[in-house]
């Protein structure tokens, strides 16, 4: 478990997506939360040197925590089958989560197929300092389901089932955050509502029209 969140820290590192030793990364391990400590680089990870925190976010091992671990213990809260949770400043969804959010309820249209079918709905979360715990209670607190969401200008975090799967989310969220800046002011298509019912039905992820 250890070993698979310091390789997809690499893996995301090479990517790019973690520039300045920036972002962290967590796994669920039973009933303590496994996450990177303050100060880590994602891009060498040492497996024998994660921070152990109970349910409650105690620190019970290891090296300090980083200190936006509230916002991990905010999505494992919010959802049982969370496993893992990836944050970034990663730079296209980043600059996302300075603008306008496209809704209430997704800061990011539906513009792509994939974004539908690994992300789903993810809305901006009001802006707060790095560690602040009520941003984190803000995101515990929305009620309508979704696996990610762009803190307000500051980047995205993303939960998912495995590591692999919030991995594979972030990298999804950055590319999609990608087009949309890269369309500008244009009116791009957007999905159709029938077309993101066919994708959120047979994938399983939230959105709601
Ligand atoms: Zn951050």
């Amino acid at each position: 478990m250890s070993a698979d969140l310091a390789a997809a820290g690499a893996h995301l590192a090479a990517l790019g997506l973690s520039p300045g030793s920036s972002g962290n990364l967590s796994v669920r391990d039973g009933d303590r939360l496994l996450i990177t400590p303050t100060g880590a680089d994602l891009a060498s990870l040492d497996p024998e040197r994660l921070s152990v925190l109970d349910e409650c976010g105690r620190h019970v091992a290891g090296p300090a925590p980083s200190k936006e671990f509230p916002l991990h213990l905010a999505f494992y809260r919010r959802d049982p089958a969370t496993k893992a949770v990836v944050h970034l400043h990663s730079r296209h969804a980043a600059a996302t989560a300075c603008l306008p959010p496209w809704s209430r309820r997704s800061a990011i249209p539906p513009l792509t197929p994939y974004f539908l079918m690994r992300v789903g709905q993810t809305p901006l979360i009001e802006y707060a300092a790095p560690g602040d715990g009520a941003q984190a209670a803000a995101l515990e607190r929305l009620g309508f389901p979704f696996r990610a969401a762009l803190l307000q200008n500051h980047g995205p975090i993303v939960a998912g089932p495995s590591i692999r799967a919030a991995v594979d989310a972030a990298v999804e969220v950055e590319e999609v955050c990608a087009l949309l800046l890269l369309l500008g002011d244009r009116e791009p298509r957007l999905l159709t509502a029938a077309e993101i019912s066919d994708l959120t039905g047979r994938y399983g992820m939230p959105w709601d029209l």
